[in-house]
């Protein structure tokens, strides 16, 4: 059979499966596909690879390889992604988790230096991420999350509720909803990108929600609303922690800066970009 031909329904098995995917799509992407079609074991594709496929399952992955063929995310797909070394739950209704943001985990760990039943707020929280690995990673902590978005929030709950994970969830818009609550820190991976960034248009984000990556010119609208409304949802010397873009870490050290938080730093990710800033709030007289 040559490679790129589709293999007859009679002689289908999982080498042949693979190779006619791996002519349209990246062969990783291609195993990942076929993994979840047949719902089993990476080593089983490995092992077996003359295993007959059945035949509503080569027209389910003949499906998946031609919507990945044109450009749709492989977590969307598959309906999940790994992070913090957890399987989550994803829809199009939130963004897909990036490793980037493991750094606010370890971020926000680091900063609680193991402290028990600390207040944590996860603003924007999307797949719920941030606020479920923290609820898991950190001793008895209170966590709530919260999104402006109900598809995302049904989206976290069901992550919590799968991975076990005590976090309470808001709908609201930023503080709109959240009252008089006080925290020991706040995490964010709000909107970043500028609206007319033309990354946009490119790979994955396509079709990943518009209101989760897109914030204003500069794509600093949003990561200033948090910056300006935080001193009021912290404690005294509680933590401000937000991802931002490759090239944001000026600006939203100056945001910081400007609304009177101390201890401000910006932290690199694993690609040395700085990634992430943050500050200590001390009060208004700090
Ligand atoms: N890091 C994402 C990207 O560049 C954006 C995420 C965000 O806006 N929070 O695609």
């Amino acid at each position: 059979m040559h490679a790129d031909a589709q293999p007859r329904q009679d002689e289908v098995d999982i080498a042949s499966a693979l190779a006619w995917a791996r002519t349209r799509i990246d062969l990783m992407d291609a195993r990942v596909l076929l993994r979840h079609v047949l719902q089993c074991a990476a080593s089983r594709l490995v092992a077996f690879p003359e295993q007959r496929i059945a035949e509503e399952d080569w027209a389910a992955y003949r499906a998946f390889v031609e919507r990945r063929c044109a450009g749709e995310p492989v977590a969307y797909l598959v309906g999940q992604r790994e992070f913090y070394g957890r399987e989550f739950m994803v829809t199009p209704a939130v963004l897909i988790p990036r490793p980037d943001t493991e750094l606010l985990v370890e971020l926000a760990l680091g900063h609680l230096a193991g402290r028990s039943g600390a207040r944590v707020l996860d603003m924007g929280t999307g797949s719920g991420a941030l606020a479920v690995t923290l609820a898991l990673e950190m001793d008895a902590p209170e966590v709530i999350a919260l999104d402006r978005s109900r598809e995302a929030l049904w989206v976290a709950m069901a992550n919590a509720a799968r991975l076990g994970a005590s976090v309470s969830f808001v709908q609201s818009d930023w503080f709109g909803a959240l009252g008089e609550e006080q925290f020991d820190l706040i995490v964010a991976n709000p909107p970043y990108v500028a609206a007319a960034d033309p990354h946009l248009e490119q790979g994955d984000v396509r079709f990943e929600p518009h209101g989760a990556l897109v914030s204003g010119p500069q794509g600093l609208d949003d990561l200033q609303t948090i910056v300006a409304g935080a001193p009021a949802c912290l404690i005294d010397g509680g933590w401000l922690l937000m991802e931002h873009g490759y090239d944001q870490a000026v600006a939203v050290r100056g945001l910081l800066a400007d609304a009177g938080f101390a201890a401000i730093a910006s932290w690199k990710d694993l690609a040395g970009i700085e990634r992430a800033s943050g500050g200590r709030w001390l009060g208004r007289g700090g």
